[in-house]
């Protein structure tokens, strides 16, 4: 029988034993933020899944449709702030023995906890580059110009239960979508879309921060996608001991020789105050 504490005294053992561990973290860490996870416990889509970048370079509405979501859901995710996992990870690299966090999350909450090891994986939504001529744009001064190009313009919304926003069809068409200031191209959040690869040098940089590392622990993550996913198996490979927390299954359970279901942000914060 699940003694209450057991897996967390696990946890805060592993931790104990390695020196230089790398953290993978994933969209777990930040639904307690009120950021919404895209997939279940089984690690199925919960709700019509992302663009594709084929997708929203190549059709008019699929890129209009995501830039009116954007801009609709823009409030809501600065308004975000972190919680007790993004803490937690904040609180382990400073006790010294956590060295690098790579991230599946584009939402920075890691780094305004305090957190300075990190690599953005996938990119991050609050730069927005331009797909013709490269020029990169803070988010929050584009958010500026789309109201400036939309007076009066407002969503219909209807809410999910898990927060994200549907917006209707007719208020997607009325929608004026942000072109570069420079030369009139598309543009894009600096985040990896589903159908693209990471970049090739933050790749090597991740390789890198891997090759140094004594352990790998995974946080909030089903490990899906398998630009997070391919480094357990290099981890695994290179006979690296690993642990997951996440709440519910995950494609790295075999893998691990220690998996804690439960809640990212409690079970961290218990294990980190004993050795913080
Ligand atoms: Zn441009």
């Amino acid at each position: 029988m699940d003694r209450p504490g057991a897996d967390d005294d696990r946890l805060c053992e592993w931790m104990v034993r390695h020196r230089r561990v790398f953290a993978l973290t994933g969209a777990g860490c930040s639904t307690a933020s009120g950021i919404p996870d895209y997939r279940d416990d089984r690690g199925e889509w919960k709700r019509r899944p992302p663009v594709m970048i084929q997708a929203f370079r190549t059709q008019e509405a699929v890129y209009r449709r995501y830039w009116a979501r954007a801009y609709a859901g823009w409030p809501r995710l600065t308004a975000a702030a972190p919680n007790a996992a993004h803490r937690a990870f904040a609180a382990w690299e400073a006790a010294g023995t956590l060295l690098h966090i790579v991230t599946q999350n584009v939402d920075r909450l890691h780094q305004r906890a305090g957190s300075r090891a990190v690599i953005d994986l996938h990119g991050r939504l609050d730069v927005v580059v331009c797909l013709s001529c490269g020029a990169r744009t803070d988010r929050e001064a584009l958010q500026a110009v789309m109201t400036a190009d939309n007076p009066g313009w407002h969503a219909s919304a209807m809410t999910a239960p898990d927060g994200d926003a549907d917006i209707d069809a007719s208020s997607v068409q009325s929608f004026t979508a942000p072109r570069c200031h420079a030369c009139g191209g598309l543009v894009k959040p600096d985040v990896v879309f589903f159908g693209e690869n990471v970049p090739p040098d933050r790749y090597a940089q991740t390789r890198e921060a891997l090759a140094g590392a004594d352990a790998l622990l995974v946080a909030g993550s089903s490990l899906m996608v398998y630009s997070g996913f391919r480094f357990v198996r290099l981890a695994h490979d290179a006979g690296l001991p690993i642990a997951i927390v996440n709440r519910g299954r995950t494609r790295g359970d075999d893998l691990a020789g220690l998996k804690i279901e439960g809640d990212v942000g409690s079970t961290l914060a218990d294990a980190v105050v004993a050795i913080a």
